[in-house]
């Protein structure tokens, strides 16, 4: 996948000093540019990376099916409308047919979402599609708790409010006590 460009990176942020009223040259934002510029390539790195890649294989056969939750994964990512942070926990759940996913893959699959431009409806939307693909499940649950700095230090200045996301696939949709199940595992 391609690379970023660091150094074209740099010198539009740059620019984008000199914009705000800043001098680029004073001591303390000598090396901005590029650190921005290694930031920035960091906090996208999702766009050049696929779930397939970060599980690396890890899909064990299992015999049992039963429900798999995976709970307090901490998620950073940036609005894609203000390219400000947000960020929270997630909750996953599952029901596989035969095969499970190792744990700390799951975690791996969000960042590779979370790693980009997102809004959180898409981003939740996006995990849950993913580990219904990869796992073969029957079923999957996904819920997202965010708070949005664009919200936060900008605009309509709400410090406490949470958006809570959720995304319900095959039979955590259509199967009200898997879903009960799979709500009361994750409060
Ligand atoms: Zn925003």
């Amino acid at each position: 996948m391609k690379k970023v460009n660091e150094k074209k990176i740099a010198s539009l942020v740059k620019e984008l000093l000199v914009e705000l009223g800043e001098d680029p040259e004073r001591d303390g934002l000598l090396k901005t540019p590029q650190r921005v510029a290694k930031s920035l390539a960091f906090l996208t790195r999702g766009y050049r990376q696929t779930p397939r890649q970060v599980l690396n294989n890890a899909v064990f056969d299992a015999g049992a099916n039963h429900m798999i939750v995976l709970r307090g994964i901490e998620v950073y990512s940036l609005c894609e409308h203000h390219m400000l942070p947000f960020y929270g926990s997630c909750a996953i759940g599952y029901i596989a047919k035969n095969k499970v996913l190792g744990v700390s893959k799951l975690a791996r699959i969000v960042d590779v979402y979370a790693r980009r431009l997102q809004i959180q409806e898409r981003l939740t939307e996006q995990v849950a599609a993913a580990i219904q693909k990869e796992a073969h499940a029957e079923g999957v649950g996904v819920v997202f708790k965010c708070r949005h700095l664009c919200m936060m230090m900008r605009g309509v200045e709400k410090q406490n409010s949470e958006m809570v996301t959720s995304a319900m696939l095959g039979s955590f949709r259509t199967d009200e006590k898997v879903r009960s199940e799979f709500l009361s595992l994750i409060h």
